[in-house]
């Protein structure tokens, strides 16, 4: 029982279907037996109340015949016995009839009795009338006795009563088994009946059971759907913490092992130096491919749908990887085929990942002879088109059993090679997901000792008016083509606003600042603007929800470019479901941001001017701050980098006060919210932000007051010695 409880629904709708059909037939067979047997005692019935009929029928016909008779003796009128013989044909068909019928014992010792007794009466009253009619002629006068054969008479009434009796009974005999037959049917539906409610009823009963038991298997596999998403993204969150702790200090390292490369080394100093860059950049890779290979594996990594030229971006390649050809002696040759739309539409920056991995791949597995590129159109329809790349090279090949499983993670041809070469045995992995994810095919084909040819196509989407996305190179806009463009920064940061407001006057956009969401708000109400520039992170109304409010309350759909500190995969398609249309992260890069305003104010062509010569990359002695962020962004203009350093300045202290305040008084909340937002102010002047990023994390968590008054005292004397290097750098 158990185990059909357990068994597969199918098979038990099936059973019950089984059982119900059984029933139907078992009913059926039982009912057809009794109507049978209801018909066969019906006909009986009708028989025996025929042969009662007929019975009598003879005894009348006998008593008429015989009274006509007497009568016709005893008057001497004719008209007595005129039409007699009816009744004698009468006698004589009626006993035909019942001599004809099969009878059991009894009735036919009856009937014959009858038959016997008839044939007496009549020859009785024949004689009566025959003495009559001879007495008649012989001038007599007639004198016959009428009542001779009365006897007889009585004889017949008595058997015909006696038959009538027997038939009488044998009537109610019928009529009692087919009352019996009756209540047997009536039963048997009966039980049927039962049967069938049964069988529904633990066909129900079973199916609750399923549903019940199918509804709680649903239950906890969404629990363990959700589980297994929050162990995801907390692995997210890990991978996306690691690397970037990993990468800020090796970004400090490879900074510093540039700025060691500007100052005169002996040749020794000069290979050590090249090798720190080189496993430093190597390590950047791999952090980045670990990067990657999770959030393809979370589904979390999105594929862009821009503009762009697959032949320019070849030839930046071309560019990219010339020298490292060179170094080694290698041929490097790009085929790039005319047919190739001047621009398409899709993911441009995966598209260079690939190619700068699979030509990185030739380029260093390939001793001698070279690498060459080839792109062309593989096929086209009326919205698409499909590019095909082919990378081939003359380096040492890969064996058919490697070639195999090339594609699968962490797998590299032999032991040999990550000594050798270094890698992680992801890139190729990544490549093939990254392929499949634009819908598209790679395979490989490969020789070992002769080289290998990577081939992969991917389809784009044809873009409808070439023309207007071809750009003319490096205009730089006068402050007077996007005047008539502004845009809302939504920003409580100063750092931040000044940072916003100076990009955007230089571009030629009027600005406006909101310190909150609720001020935007406002403003949004009494002004029209092109596009909004929305921080995340802000007291009173946060990003999400200015942006939910902007969109359903105020119904405006102007742009909204979300810019936000947090770097975690997902964060995007966050800030897109609250109905942002973009996203830009922290720390705001010049070109990305630029980027980011020309899609959504199209109406000017606007390029970030090349960096100008006299920009400050000058080496400075400072311990605790690094402005090379600043100075970037300043693009050659000392007064902004003294302008944001005031705000340092004057911000940081205040901010210093603020935090410690909240810290005195233990409240997480705010303790989060300002060191969240210091950690903007910091990173301008490139303090570095492990502090504050712990006081962070623990205040998030509600966690170790212990450690976030160890991490403030830190903080507090690292920005102490920051800001006597800033005041040091201004004044210098
Ligand atoms: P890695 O980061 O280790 O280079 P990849 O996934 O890019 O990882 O490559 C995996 C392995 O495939 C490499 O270690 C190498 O053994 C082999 N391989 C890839 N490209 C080539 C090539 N062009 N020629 C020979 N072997 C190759």
């Amino acid at each position: 029982m158990k185990k059909f409880l357990l068994s597969n629904l199918s098979i038990k709708i099936s059973i019950g279907f089984f059982l119900a059909f059984l029933t139907i037939i078992i009913v059926q067979y039982l009912s057809d037996d009794s109507i049978d047997k209801l018909k066969d005692s019906q006909q009986e019935m009708m028989k025996s109340n025929m042969l009662i009929s007929k019975v009598s029928m003879v005894e009348s016909a006998i008593n008429s015949y015989d009274g006509k008779i007497s009568d016709f003796v005893c008057t001497g009128n004719d008209l007595f016995i005129k039409n007699n013989d009816t009744n004698l044909k009468k006698i004589i068909s009626n006993m035909t009839y019942l001599q004809s019928q099969e009878l059991n014992s009894e009735q036919k010792s009856l009937i014959n009795k009858l038959d016997s007794l008839v044939k007496e009466e009549i020859q009785i009253a024949q004689k009566t009338l025959a003495d009559y009619y001879s007495q008649r002629n012989n001038r007599e006068v007639p004198n016959v006795d009428p009542g001779m054969g009365e006897s007889v008479l009585d004889n017949i009434a008595i058997v015909a009563t006696l038959f009538q009796t027997l038939e009488t009974e044998n009537i109610s005999l019928i009529k009692k088994s087919n009352d019996a037959h009756t209540q047997k049917m009536e039963l048997t539906n009966e039980l049927a009946t039962a049967f069938a409610l049964i069988v529904i009823f633990i066909s129900v009963l079973v199916l609750l059971r399923d549903i019940r038991r199918r509804n709680v298997l649903e239950k906890e596999l969404r629990f363990a759907e959700k589980q297994a998403y929050k162990v995801a993204e907390m692995k997210e969150q890990f991978m996306a913490n690691m690397s970037h702790e990993i990468r800020t200090p090796m970004n400090a390292i490879l900074g510093f092992a540039n700025f060691l490369n500007h100052t005169k080394l002996d040749s020794k100093q000069q290979e050590y130096i090249n090798a720190i860059r080189t496993s430093g950049e190597n390590l950047l890779t791999i952090i980045n491919d670990i990067l990657d290979f999770s959030k393809i594996e979370a589904g979390m990594l999105r594929i862009e749908n821009i503009s762009f030229s697959p032949a320019d971006m070849l030839h930046s390649l071309q560019m990219m990887f010339s020298q490292k050809a060179n170094d080694k002696n290698l041929s490097l040759n790009f085929n790039i085929d005319s047919g190739i739309p001047p621009t398409v539409s899709g993911d441009p920056t995966r598209l260079t990942q690939i190619l700068v991995n699979i030509i990185n791949n030739a380029i260093k597995f390939t001793e001698q002879g070279g690498v060459s590129v080839t792109a062309k159109v593989d096929s086209e329809s009326k919205d698409e088109i499909t590019l095909e790349f082919q990378i081939k090279d003359s380096g040492i090949g890969i064996s058919p059993e490697n070639l195999k499983t090339i594609f699968d993670r962490f797998n590299q041809a032999d032991t040999d090679t990550t000594r050798k070469f270094g890698g992680s045995g992801l890139g190729l992995s990544i490549v093939k997901k990254l392929v499949e994810l634009q819908k598209g095919q790679i395979n490989v084909d490969s020789n070992l000792g002769l080289g290998s040819v990577f081939t992969f196509r991917i389809p784009y989407k044809k873009n409808p008016d070439v023309q207007s996305f071809i750009t003319s190179p490096n205009i730089i806009p006068t402050a007077s083509d996007n005047i008539n463009s502004t845009v809302l920064v939504v920003e409580d940061n100063p750092m931040n606003q000044k940072l916003a407001q100076s990009l955007l006057d230089y571009w030629g956009f009027s600005c406006e600042i909101a310190n909150n969401g609720r001020i935007a708000l406002e403003k949004l109400k009494v002004k029209k603007f092109n596009l909004i520039l929305m921080d995340i992170q802000m007291p009173e109304l946060n990003g999400y929800d200015t942006t939910s409010a902007i969109r359903l309350n105020l119904r405006i759909q102007t742009p909204i470019i979300a810019m936000t500190a947090h770097a975690l995969p997902g964060e995007r398609e966050k800030c897109l479901s609250f109905g942002m249309n973009d996203y830009i992260s922290k720390p705001i890069r010049e070109n990305e941001l630029l980027q980011l305003i020309n899609k959504y104010i199209a109406t000017q062509n606007i390029h970030v001017p090349e960096k100008s010569e006299n920009k400050r990359e000058v080496v400075h002695p400072e311990k605790n701050i690094n402005l090379q962020y600043l100075n970037d962004l300043a693009n050659g203009n000392p007064d902004f980098v003294k302008q944001m350093i005031q705000l340092f300045l004057t911000e940081a202290p205040q901010e210093l006060a603020k935090l410690e305040q909240a810290v005195n008084l233990e409240d997480f909340t705010e303790i989060y919210s300002i060191a969240h937002k210091f950690k903007s102010t910091t990173s301008f002047v490139g303090i570095d932000n492990s502090d504050l990023a712990a006081i962070e994390k623990s205040a998030k968590g509600n966690l170790d007051l212990e450690e976030i008054r160890n991490r403030l005292n830190h903080l507090k004397s690292v920005c102490a010695m920051a800001i006597v290097e800033l005041k040091n750098y201004k004044s210098a």
